[in-house]
């Protein structure tokens, strides 16, 4: 005595049917019932995805048992069982896809009824999995000479235990039930007056149109098919990558049972801040790029020359100037915001070298030093030797029967930032259409 005899009604069979007469009543009406066939009226899906599951189940001896002794519950039903085409749910999907869903889309996979009647699962054409990507943050120093640098990474690859086919051994992985093993469900859209079968990807089996049932997952990889890895890579950084520039260690990526090989690993390089140098974009991608960085100098060294060593390089070397004192050959002033340059000191790339861009920064003298003036008597010395102090603006400047206010210059207060807020954050730019112009209209 059966508990239950509904997958055997499903299939129109007897509960003592052999398994040739399951198979032989299956075939038959999988055929009649299936989905492609609704231009000629006789497909239907809904009856399709009963005698789909009812064959599922009770074409594995295992399932079967289960089914004959414990009913629905024992064989497993699970979501997409019995039918398992539930509308709200394909229309979920549908709206996944549309809009930024995983995979599938318009017209990708085959066509309906392209892999044939009676839930064969889909074949997939098999190519390397796509390249996986990992940063390498590198210090401009490494990135100067070039180095030995390895990581950790982390990929997947094909669980041993199931050799990818996500069951236990001695089991399989199944047609899936909700796509009747075509690795595609389709959804009902409006177009205008017409209702169009649109195709999605099936989620019950993200696509691959088998799925392992729960009692038959493998232990390993709990059905995923794939283990996470983590490997050490040895690799070679070369000097003078640019920003974003790949390292393609071959095979080292993910590797997918679906694929005929492992992805290539691509590290990013991605150079570090870098406290005394700024490492800039070359124009071209063959080209070395360039680097700047800034020199302080005192007011006498902007003035009057110098010769110092003014900066360690990125490989350890110094490097000294010699600026020429006034009237020297090659003698000039160098002020805050000059740039100047040190050819031939940027980064490398292969065996070209960019340039070194060097900002000028003059430091002032401070309060103590002008005190220290002061109390020697020299100020008036100074004010002698340095160029003369300005004159007025001139009187015709001021608005003709205006005053000239005494003001004083104060320390800047900081503005706190509700007030900064209370400003700019109306959230409306400026409206060029808008009528009139700022500020008042002179007659
Ligand atoms: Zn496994
Ligand atoms: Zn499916």
């Amino acid at each position: 005595m059966v508990a239950d005899t509904k997958l055997y009604d499903a299939l129109g069979v007897s509960p003592d049917a052999s398994d040739s007469e399951i198979k032989k009543a299956y075939r038959k009406l999988a055929l009649q019932h299936h989905p492609d066939k609704q231009a000629s009226g006789s497909g239907d899906a809904t009856r399709f995805q009963e005698i789909q599951h009812a064959w599922e189940v009770l074409s594995d001896p295992n399932a079967r048992a289960d089914y004959d002794a414990f009913g629905e519950k024992g064989a497993g039903g699970g979501p997409g069982g019995p039918g398992g085409f539930d509308e709200a749910d394909m229309f979920e999907d549908f709206f996944a896809e549309m809009f930024g869903g995983g995979g599938g889309g318009f017209g990708r996979g085959p066509p309906p009824g392209g892999a044939g009647a009676g839930g064969r699962p889909r074949q997939k054409r098999k190519t390397q999995t796509p390249p996986s990507e990992v940063e390498l943050p590198v210090t401009l120093e490494e990135l100067y000479t070039g180095c030995a640098k390895h990581l950790s990474v982390e990929r997947t690859r094909t669980c041993g235990t199931c050799s990818g086919s996500g069951a236990k051994p001695g089991r399989q992985a199944k047609a899936c039930v909700k796509c009747n093993g075509q690795g595609q469900t389709f959804a009902m859209k409006q177009m205008g007056p017409y209702i169009q079968r649109v195709p999605m990807r099936c989620n019950g089996c993200e696509g691959r149109g088998l799925k392992v049932r729960d009692q038959d997952v493998c232990k390993k990889c709990k059905g995923a098919r794939t283990i996470k890895e983590k490997k050490r890579v040895d690799f070679h950084l070369e000097r003078g990558l640019h920003f974003g520039e790949k390292i393609v260690i071959s095979g080292e990526g993910d590797e997918s049972p679906d694929s005929s090989a492992p992805g290539d690993l691509h590290i990013v390089v991605r150079p570090l801040p870098h406290p005394t140098f700024t490492l800039l974009p070359p124009n071209r991608p063959d080209r070395p790029a360039d680097l700047s960085t800034t020199l302080s100098l005192t007011l006498s060294e902007s003035l009057l020359g110098f010769s110092r060593l003014i900066l360690i390089h990125l490989d350890g070397r110094g490097l000294r100037v010699t600026q020429p004192a006034p009237g020297q050959r090659g003698w000039r002033v160098l002020k805050s915001g000059d740039e100047v340059v040190v050819p031939g000191e940027g980064m490398w790339r292969k065996g070209n070298q960019g340039d070194l861009l060097v900002k000028i920064e003059v430091a002032m003298p401070d309060e103590q030093w002008a005190m220290g003036l002061a109390e020697k008597g020299s100020v008036d010395v100074l004010r002698g030797l340095l160029p003369p102090r300005r004159p007025d603006l001139e009187r015709m400047a001021v608005g003709e029967g205006k005053e000239t206010d005494e003001v004083e210059l104060a320390e800047k207060q900081e503005r706190p930032e509700e007030e900064e807020q209370w400003y700019h954050g109306t959230g409306r730019p400026y409206d060029e259409d808008a009528e009139g112009q700022p500020g008042c209209q002179q007659q």
